[in-house]
Parts: C-alpha cells; sequence; structure tokens
C-alpha cells in the first residue's frame, strides 16, 4: 500500500543501479535516505518515496494465514492477497550477500522464476517487499499439496495410473526447464506441489542454475543426499541436466514402491545403496568414472548384479526400462526429459489416468497447532496477523 506506485517507471536503466542505503530496521524507510548509484558514474542520486519498491507491492497488502512449509531456508505461509482474495503462497528469498556483495542465489532464484512460463512448474505471481529492500517475497500461485507431505499423510498410496500421471507431468516440466536451459538441482518430493485440479508444478529453484556451453563446473554439494547422482556424490565438476533425470527416477521409484528408493544416511552410505541396486559402475559402462576426483581417494564395493527387476518384480518390461534408462550411471546415457514422456510406459495398461481425474486430498499442511485455518471462513479474523510478524519471525529464525 504505502510504496506501491502502479505508474512508476521501470527503465532499464535502473537495473542497472545497486541500491544503496536501504533502510533496515525503521518502520518507516522513507525518513532515512535511499540513494540509487550510478553504476557507470558512481554518482548517487535520491529517489523519489514513492519509486522506491517500483511497481513491487508490500506484503503487508497480504494476510497471512498459515505456514505451509519450512523448507531449508525459511518459512513458506499460504496467505490472502487482500486486493484480489486470491490464495498464494509467500516465501522469502534468501538475501544473504554471497559475491561480491550481491545475494546470487537469491536473485537466481527471482530470475529463473520470473523468465519460466510453464504448466508445470510453479507461477511467480510477482515478488512483494517487506520494509527493507532486502525483504524479498516470491508471491506464488498457492498449490494445495506437495508430494513429501502428501506422501507421508495418505491413507492409501497412488495407483499405478496416478504414479503415470505425476510422473508425465514432472517429465514435461523437465523437458521445459532443460530445453530452456535451467537445471533444477534439487529435484525430491517436497519440492513437487500438486494442486487440487491434479497439476503437478515443480518448485523451489533455490538452488536452479541456468547452464552454457561449454559446460562451467559447479559446486558439487548439490541434490538432497537421496535423489543425489552418482556423478554428483563422486565429485563431478560439470553437472549437466541429467542429475535432475537422476532424481526423477529416484522419484519415480518412490512412487512406485511407496517409499523412499535410496534413502542413504551418508555420502558414502548413499553410493553403497545405490550399488546394492544397480550394480557397481566400472569404465565400460562409464568411461569418465576413472577420472572423477573423489575415486582417487576410495574404492567402490564391488556388487555385480543390477536388482531394479527383483525391487519391482510387478513392474513391467516397459517400466523397468524407463527406470534403467533415468538410472544409467553415465550422465551421457541417461534418459532425457523427452525421451521418457516418449517411453511405452506410459503408452500401456494401467493407462495415466487424466489428471483432471486425479482425487484431491484433505491439506494436512493447513490443519494443526498455530495456524488461523479459519481466517478465510470469518473474514477478518483476531487471529490473523500481518506480514511484519512474518518477517520478524522469518528473521529471528536466522
Ligand atoms: P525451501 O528452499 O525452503 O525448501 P520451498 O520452495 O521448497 O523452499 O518451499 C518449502 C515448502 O513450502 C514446500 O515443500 C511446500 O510444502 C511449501 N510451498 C512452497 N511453495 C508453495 C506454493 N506455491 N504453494 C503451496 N505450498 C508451497
Ligand atoms: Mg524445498
Amino acid at each position: 500500500m504505502q510504496n506501491y506506485n502502479k505508474d512508476s517507471p521501470q527503465g532499464s536503466k535502473r537495473s542497472l543501479d545497486f541500491v544503496k542505503g536501504a533502510n533496515l530496521e525503521s518502520s518507516e524507510p522513507s525518513k532515512k535516505k535511499t540513494a540509487l548509484f550510478n553504476l557507470r558514474t558512481g554518482e548517487p542520486f535520491d529517489i523519489k518515496e514513492n519509486d522506491i519498491h517500483g511497481r513491487t507491492r508490500s506484503v503487508s497488502e497480504f494476510e497471512k494465514l498459515n505456514r505451509v512449509g519450512e523448507g531449508t531456508y525459511g518459512i513458506v505461509y499460504r496467505a490472502r492477497d487482500t486486493k484480489t482474495n486470491e490464495l498464494v503462497a509467500l516465501k522469502r528469498v534468501r538475501m544473504e550477500k554471497e559475491k561480491d556483495g550481491l545475494p546470487v542465489s537469491g536473485l537466481r532464484e527471482i530470475s529463473i522464476l520470473m523468465s519460466c512460463n510453464h504448466e508445470n512448474v510453479v507461477p511467480l505471481r510477482e515478488i512483494a517487499v517487506g520494509k527493507s529492500l532486502d525483504n524479498i517475497f516470491l508471491v506464488m500461485a498457492f498449490c494445495e499439496q506437495d508430494l513429501a507431505s502428501l506422501l507421508d499423510n495418505m491413507q492409501t498410496p497412488f495407483t499405478e495410473s496416478q504414479v503415470k500421471c505425476i510422473m508425465l507431468q514432472v517429465f514435461r516440466g523437465l523437458r521445459y526447464l532443460h530445453d530452456s536451459y535451467i537445471v533444477h538441482r534439487d529435484l525430491k518430493v517436497s519440492n513437487l506441489l500438486l494442486t487440487d485440479k491434479g497439476c503437478v508444478k515443480i518448485a523451489d529453484f533455490g538452488l536452479a542454475r541456468l547452464y552454457g556451453i561449454p559446460l562451467k563446473p559447479m559446486t558439487p554439494k548439490v541434490v538432497t543426499l537421496w535423489y543425489r547422482s552418482p556423478e554428483l556424490l563422486l565429485n563431478s565438476k560439470t553437472q549437466t541436466t541429467a542429475i535432475d533425470m537422476w532424481s526423477a527416477g529416484c522419484i519415480l521409484g518412490e512412487l512406485l514402491a511407496h517409499k523412499p528408493l535410496l534413502p542413504g544416511r551418508s555420502e558414502i552410505n548413499q553410493l553403497e545403496i545405490i550399488i546394492d541396486l544397480l550394480g557397481t559402475p566400472n569404465a565400460q559402462i562409464w568411461p569418465e568414472i576413472e577420472d572423477l576426483p573423489a575415486l582417487k581417494d576410495f574404492t567402490l564395493k564391488i556388487q555385480p548384479y543390477n536388482n531394479l527387476k527383483q525391487k519391482f518384480s510387478w513392474l513391467s518390461q516397459a517400466g523397468l526400462r524407463l527406470l534403467n534408462f533415468l538410472f544409467m550411471y553415465d550422465p551421457h546415457k541417461r534418459a532425457t526429459a523427452d525421451e521418457c514422456l516418449q517411453s511405452t510406459y506410459f503408452k500401456e495398461a494401467p493407462f495415466p489416468i487424466d489428471a483432471k481425474l486425479m482425487p484431491s486430498f484433505p491439506q494436512h499442511r493447513n490443519i494443526g497447532k498455530g495456524n488461523n485455518e479459519k481466517a478465510l471462513e470469518i473474514g477478518n479474523p483476531a487471529g490473523s496477523s500481518s506480514l511484519t510478524d512474518m518477517l520478524q519471525f522469518s528473521i529471528s529464525r536466522k
């Protein structure tokens, strides 16, 4: 409200400039002088109060309803847009300064989400700002479920037809991302959202990266252990879209087996259980393995058999082929999202269910202690607080 100015200029020059002097603590940001420094000349210039946030709205325009997720870096809230009455999810972006004083990860998450437009990628509606310029929130369409809490709470597991419906959507989202040179790098069930219309949305681009040709080395410590590909576990410096495909294989296996497929306790144990399931990799099937830095320090456990067929004894040949294709040790040979979408597995019985026919589930994340679940029903509840609380809460957790 206070800093919202629909008509404020957003020229390209502004984006060149680096914001300095933001007032971090005061509840009246305009009282302290905020200036932009021209990157070319270094000259400061004042910004009119109405222009400080550009077109972005203040989080105080959103009414906090309840927490839906507590991820790695902060809390995600279900909230109501008081202007439109629509439900949204609000996620505070990490703005810790990393490289050259710039919050690289946060900016990356924002810019990648802003550039995406696909029905299987969570839609970013807008960015909202708190009282200071480094309190930045992603305002996303609210999705009723995430697959992790759904799998934990559902009475009967997904049928194979439902699993196929979910995976087809995951592969479509991944094909879109990979075609756009985006590697997600943290694909797992808690980062897959599901709407009441049966639509799967890939979310959480906090670790996502753009990659280009030639591939540049990336930090190896990405992707939650259970979904981490062998090349990452073995410290390969180049990371391709294939790391997301490995994670997708783990998710398919988890949905079919009704429990996490490769729940390692440590990096070494993760490699061991991968080998227990798929056999020991060697230079014949994965030529680059000999150059991977980690193998200079230790040798891999010897286990000659691929046990996927034993593990999924009831699965069709096409299903096993797809799993094996996703679990190719050599990232170059691993299935691409497009290849997965062509798989016979999705063209044979039991056929994938139409997304519109997916059941809807109770919203476990919105029920429970401390949640203002009734907030929406009773209009302006005493229990629901402004997002100022949320801001303070997220700051104090750090
Ligand atoms: P983190 O980087 O902290 O893991 P996420 O983006 O994965 O952040 O969000 C954490 C959790 O918040 C998710 O697992 C999910 O439960 C919930 N969440 C995130 N975005 C939304 C959304 N758009 N709609 C509903 N819930 C969401
Ligand atoms: Mg997450």
